[in-house]
């Protein structure tokens, strides 16, 4: 089969959807890759890395796309989705993160141009699929670098320190929302010294705070029906997100770093910090604002920006795994390589089995009629 990897075009966006080891273990599974020039560049990758892994490179775009069955990117959304649609044909098939529950009539618009389209967000949840899961790679590098960002924007230091100038506190650290990005920013601020703890409202995070050496905060709210099938959480009732804003207020005004990275699939996050909770922290308190792209956890987040609110500040990263461009490369890669090799038959030939829970989740149009369910539903 063959396959492009295609330079991406989001602004800021410094990764490339696979590396020339990546190129190399598919070549073995039958696949050829061509790759668009200088792709990598960013990641750490010259074109010269991709020809020794065997790729071809593809002078630009239409070069790169020319014969290509499967087309690969990491952003195929908004603007950058009609665009690859313009330059893509009937029958080839693109693989990428496509936001496809907020944007259904993607799956749509490449139906009708016979375009197959496989959206990496609809990963099913499941033992097999875990070293397929793209979500889970970039919500570790971003529960990572949320960290590292508040550990710069804290006028504090993060670690307990006994020193001939006194005895510095630790950093008080606050993780709401305990899924991947949650709990890798409790074990990375338990690594830097601080002291952290955590909530979410799926009753099963509680376990896993704990096992990242983070102490979990009980609300005194009645505990709703919190947990979808997947494993993720559901949306709650504004009476229930109001009870927990007001319960959240007091262990909110003790924290010296707060991580927020509450997120419903397909929804708007949920408001856990009111501006009326924000006056309330201390000066010098900072959030990072792990929802920012999806509305934000807190209110006065604001997308891309570090503000300052009466000495608490707030930051919304925008994409902030583009900021690790080789290792957000490697994870996703390698994400990307497990899947191909597990669609592809004997003879490298890509194979879509509908019966397979993996294809049934993710393949959103083929052969000119959208077939995922979760879509069609969105549709209506
Ligand atoms: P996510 O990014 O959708 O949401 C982040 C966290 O926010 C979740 O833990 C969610 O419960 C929490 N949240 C939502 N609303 C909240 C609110 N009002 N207050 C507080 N917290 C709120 O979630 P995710 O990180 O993708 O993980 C979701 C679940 O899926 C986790 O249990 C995770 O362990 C599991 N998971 C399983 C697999 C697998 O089996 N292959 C892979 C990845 C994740």
């Amino acid at each position: 089969m063959k396959i492009a990897v295609i330079k991406e075009h989001l602004a800021g966006e410094t990764r490339v959807a696979l590396l020339p080891t990546n190129v190399a273990k598919l070549a073995k599974a039958g696949c050829e890759v061509t790759i668009e020039t200088q792709a990598g560049f960013e990641a750490g990758f010259t074109d010269q890395d991709y020809l020794d892994s065997g790729a071809r490179i593809g002078a630009d775009r239409a070069q790169t796309l020319e014969g290509a069955e499967l087309v690969l990117t990491l952003h195929a959304k908004g603007e950058e989705f009609d665009r690859l649609l313009e330059h893509l044909a009937s029958g080839q098939t693109l693989m990428g993160m496509m936001d496809p529950l907020m944007h259904p009539e993607n799956a749509q618009k490449a139906a009708d141009k016979g375009i197959n389209t496989v959206a990496l967000e609809l990963i099913p949840r499941i033992t097999r699929a875990q070293s397929m899961d793209v979500l889970s790679s970039n919500a570790t590098i971003a529960g990572y670098k949320a960290v590292i960002q508040a550990a710069e924007l804290t006028p504090r230091l993060l670690p307990m320190m006994m020193t001939a100038a006194g005895t510095l506190k630790p950093a008080r650290t606050f993780i709401m929302g305990a899924g991947v990005a949650g709990l890798q920013a409790c074990a990375t601020a338990k690594r830097l010294g601080a002291v952290v703890e955590a909530y979410d409202i799926r009753p099963a995070a509680r376990e896993q705070i704990l096992s990242v050496g983070a102490r979990p905060v009980e609300l005194d709210i009645e505990d709703a029906d919190t947990e979808s099938s997947g494993g993720y959480a559901k949306e709650q009732s504004a009476d229930f997100i109001a009870k927990q804003q007001q319960a959240m207020a007091n262990v909110l005004a003790q924290q010296d770093i707060v991580i927020t990275t509450a997120a419903i699939p397909g929804r708007k996050a949920p408001t856990l910090i009111t501006k009326e909770m924000v006056a309330q922290m201390k000066p010098g308190s900072v959030i990072v604002d792990l929802a920012a792209e999806t509305g934000g956890n807190c209110e006065l987040t604001q997308l891309g920006e570090v503000i300052n609110v009466n000495g608490v500040i707030i930051s919304g990263p925008a994409n902030i795994v583009a900021s690790t461009a080789n290792h957000g490369s490697q994870m996703f890669g390698t994400n990307l390589e497990n899947l191909i090799r597990h669609l592809v038959d004997d003879e490298g030939k890509l194979v879509f089995d509908f019966d397979d829970e993996i294809v049934h989740d993710t393949v959103t149009a083929y052969q000119g009629k959208v077939v995922n369910p979760r879509i069609r539903d969105l549709l209506g």
